[in-house]
């Protein structure tokens, strides 16, 4: 199984609660990066990992994440 996880750069507060949930740790905010709103954005460090689970995307306050499988 392959997925995709998406996020809506732009949209990201910064929160952390999609980091937090991840059974896998693969989700992470991008210090290295800064958004429109001001915030480190958060994205996915090892999509080779990712189960599909899409326990990041229910959590998020903003609903700014998309997961699909293949
Ligand atoms: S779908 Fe699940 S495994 Fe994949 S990044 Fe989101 S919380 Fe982690
Ligand atoms: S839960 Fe949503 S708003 Fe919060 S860091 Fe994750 S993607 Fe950004």
């Amino acid at each position: 199984m392959e997925a995709k996880v998406t996020f809506d750069v732009d949209r990201c507060k910064g929160c952390g609660l999609c980091a937090s949930v991840c059974p896998k740790q693969i989700v992470a905010l991008d210090e290295t990066v800064t958004n429109r709103k001001g915030y480190h954005p958060a994205g996915v460090t090892d999509i080779s990992k990712c189960i599909a689970c899409a326990s990041c995307a229910k959590i998020c306050p903003d609903s700014i994440i998309t997961v699909e499988k293949f």
